[in-house]
């Protein structure tokens, strides 16, 4: 047809005919994938039949902040509850540089070699939420693993407080558990708070420390060696050997210092380098009679009841505390409040119970 403005009337003015577009610029743009969203069921299903890509968006969910998300991720560890601890879990810490993740990788590779199975590899960095995303449990720092068929590995969870961070890890070793993962490594930073939330989920606590870094006793910051089972002095290589050597004698007999532990087992002191692959088969021994030990003499149900004990209580804290903090009229007057004390008009203790009495007489009125 002729334009119309080709029409006598619009004099001066000439149009040409143009030509056919293609529908699309580009005709190979990929189509946004919708989204697969299942049913709870359908999760759990997946899980059980250890379909990875299911389990890692049932992770996805467990780690959403989005409350319709939640719900969905609490009924899929509720069902997988039953499916879930058959698995050796193993904390593993030291500071940054100490060989977490030289060491992960080949500790990976020497338990899945020689006995098979599945191992899980998952992170628990309270510093994340700083820094926007955790290195830790960081695929590419585990270069064999990471391509292993039967690992996982999965970063830390990154938004929330210390203890949301730690519940998510706890939940997603429930999921992996009931995927068929009978190895499960929580690794963390040797830097305080999050061991005793890494303690607290796991079975064996190792504790990789360094010689010869001019303070010895990095790591006794009491509290992290008390929680250990074993202590391996990593870069037990070249000519560190007798540095790491003099360290693991240092270690031994600060440990004598402590109290026998509930567990009645006695932490080792052992040397390797992860680098290098030596050591590897001494370490993994230590970490297998414990488990003999601990069986043994059923200390090993009897720290998991205590830890689901624990959880319970950390779950309480963590409801109450959002359920709290994410009142409407509770974030208002909180700004009012934080000035008030800022400014003392009024006193820390005041202000807070102010704050409380507020919160209570609204869920009263529920
Ligand atoms: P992470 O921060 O604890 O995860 O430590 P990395 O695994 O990233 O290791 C830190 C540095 O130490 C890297 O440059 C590694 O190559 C090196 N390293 C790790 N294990 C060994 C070891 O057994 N011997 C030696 N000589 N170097 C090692």
């Amino acid at each position: 047809m002729e334009h119309p403005e080709n029409d006598n009337h619009y004099k001066g003015l000439k149009v040409n005919k143009g030509v056919v577009q293609p529908p699309v610029v580009n005709p190979y743009r990929r189509k946004r994938v919708k989204k697969v969203t299942f049913t709870v069921d359908e999760y759990v299903a997946g899980i059980l039949a250890g379909d990875v890509t299911i389990l890692s968006q049932a992770v996805t969910l467990v780690e959403s902040v989005n409350p319709q998300h939640q719900v969905i991720a609490q009924q899929v560890i509720e069902k997988c509850l039953p499916y879930s601890g058959h698995s050796m879990r193993i904390g593993i810490s030291g500071v940054p540089g100490a060989g977490k993740s030289t060491s992960i990788d080949k500790f990976g590779i020497h338990l899945l070699k020689k006995f098979g199975g599945k191992l899980a590899v998952l992170a628990i960095d309270p510093s994340s939420e700083r820094s926007k995303g955790s290195i830790l449990g960081d695929k590419t720092r585990m270069e064999e693993l990471a391509v292993h068929p039967d690992s996982f590995i999965r970063p830390s969870p990154a938004a929330g407080s210390l203890g949301g961070v730690a519940r998510k890890t706890r939940e997603t070793i429930i999921l992996c558990e009931a995927a068929g993962f009978d190895k499960v490594f929580v690794e963390t930073v040797g830097v305080g708070q999050s061991e005793i939330a890494v303690h607290s989920m796991v079975d064996f606590f190792l504790l990789i420390q360094l010689a010869n870094t001019g303070d010895e006793l990095q790591g006794i910051k009491r509290g992290i060696m008390e929680m250990a089972d074993g202590i391996v002095i990593n870069k037990a290589d070249g000519d560190n050997i007798p540095y790491c050597d003099l360290a693991a004698s240092r270690f031994r007999n600060a440990l004598h210092l402590f109290p026998v532990p509930d567990s009645k087992w006695t932490p080792k002191v052992l040397t390797y380098s992860g680098f290098y692959g030596i050591g590897i088969e001494e370490v993994w021994k230590m970490v297998y009679d414990y488990m003999d030990f601990v069986k043994k003499n059923h200390y090993f149900e009897k720290k998991r009841r205590r830890q689901a004990k624990y959880w319970m209580y950390e779950s309480i804290n963590e409801q109450l505390r959002n359920s709290f903090f994410n009142n409407e009229s509770i974030g208002t007057m909180l700004k009012e409040k934080e000035e008030d004390v800022l400014n003392d008009r009024e006193s820390s203790f005041t202000a807070a119970h102010e704050l409380l009495e507020l919160y209570f007489s609204q869920i009263q009125k529920r």
